[in-house]
């Protein structure tokens, strides 16, 4: 496809914060947005040119969304497979059905990344409750048993201590089949964005430290603290994933640092990913706009990093009754999705605070970024 005009309309399938800002960066350059997705006045579609609210699973209203739209793309990737072959059959889909697929399904994604030469934490695929005890003995305790489809945000995984947590556990996780992964004692949580354009050209933004809070992402420290070499290998591998599915768009890349600098790849996510915000203040062009850029065809810029940055996630209401603080708070820049409801554990809001580059502190909370602490702010 040559580049998408300016006053084209792109389709995004999904309506949360990560399609709302991706709306906005495609605004930006030029074009409009339609957005599908089974909620009214989603945080997307409140920023959006258009919106149709149906089930991913509706055929008849995916067609007429698709009518309306020059390219489709994704903030959610739980799409059936029979939609995305509907809408594969009807316009531009980016990325394309099979990524989709992949990352849709832990036990595809995982035999993908090895057949690439990518290292995970060591699994085996676990089917029928008879599979579990096999599984165990190979991979021994502890071990993290996983849905294959639909988990996020620690949903969908318990954790194997002793023989005893086994026949509960299987029990308890649905949908079937299940993935038995070793456990990794890492020594910190990583990611890369990966953009790949059209054309072939391929982009990575920093590597990035993700901290957690009660399994949600928590923090991200831009760039991760640790040696040069874990981080351009981490970059290394984003590349290769991104090459090897002929990635048009945008993806994100979880890994773990082990003790020893090496890495394991967790998780794929062809989409922009919370882990990602901080780009959206810290580089000229954000994880969103190189999302855009991507599947409209234009040319991608090198994802500059000018900042330093920390993001911190404003999650349900405990959170957001420190809103009107972070706005008094010079140095903070917020971000936020428009949801009225803060129930617990909903993301509703981030920040992004700067520092000149090469200043990054290592240690960070909320407390730190209301008081300032004294330091330079960009
Ligand atoms: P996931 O849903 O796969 O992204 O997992 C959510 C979180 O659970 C990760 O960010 C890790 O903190 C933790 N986790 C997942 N898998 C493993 C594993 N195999 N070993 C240790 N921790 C894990």
């Amino acid at each position: 496809m040559t580049q998408l005009p300016p006053g084209s309309t792109i389709g995004i399938i999904g309506g949360g914060q990560l399609g709302r800002m991706s709306a906005l960066a495609a605004a930006r350059l030029g074009y409009r947005t339609h957005i599908f997705a089974p909620e009214f006045d989603s945080p997307a579609a409140q920023v959006a040119a258009g919106s149709t609210v149906a089930e991913y699973s509706n055929l008849n209203m995916l067609k007429l969304f698709a009518a309306k739209v020059d390219v489709i793309t994704f903030e959610f990737e739980n799409v059936p497979a029979e939609s995305l072959a509907l809408l594969e059959s009807l316009k531009p889909v980016r990325p394309g059905a099979k990524i989709l697929a992949i990352s849709q399904d832990r036990l595809l994604e995982k035999q993908f990344l090895n057949t690439a030469g990518i290292a995970t934490a060591p699994w085996a695929a676990v089917e029928t409750a008879e599979d579990l005890p096999a599984a165990v003995a190979r991979l021994g305790l502890p071990a993290v048993l996983k849905t294959t489809r639909l988990g996020y945000d620690g949903k969908g995984q318990q954790m194997l201590r002793t023989q005893a947590d086994l026949a509960p556990a299987f029990a308890s996780l649905e949908p079937k089949p299940l993935v038995l992964e070793g456990f990794v004692n890492f020594a910190a949580e990583i990611s890369v964005m990966v953009a790949r354009g059209v054309d072939g050209t391929i982009v990575t933004f920093d590597a990035a430290e993700n901290r957690h809070k009660h399994h949600i992402l928590d923090l991200t420290f831009a760039p991760a603290p640790m040696p040069l070499t874990v981080l351009e290998e981490a970059q290394r591998i984003a590349r290769t994933i991104a090459e090897k599915l002929e990635l048009v768009g945008l993806l994100g890349v979880e890994m773990f640092v082990t003790a020893d600098g090496s890495l394991l790849v967790n998780e794929i996510a062809p989409r922009p990913h919370n882990s990602g915000h901080w780009t959206m203040d810290a580089c000229p062009c954000s994880q969103f706009e190189m999302h855009i850029r991507a599947i409209a065809g234009l040319p991608l810029p090198p994802a500059i990093r000018h900042s330093d940055a920390v993001m911190k996630n404003l999650i349900g209401p405990e959170d957001m009754d420190l809103w009107p603080r972070i706005l008094a708070t010079p140095g903070l820049i917020p971000h936020h999705y428009g949801k009225t409801e803060a129930r617990p554990g909903r993301k509703m809001a981030h920040f992004n605070r700067l520092f000149p580059k090469g200043s990054l502190p290592g240690e960070f909370g909320i407390e730190d970024a209301l008081k300032l602490n004294g330091q330079e702010t960009v």
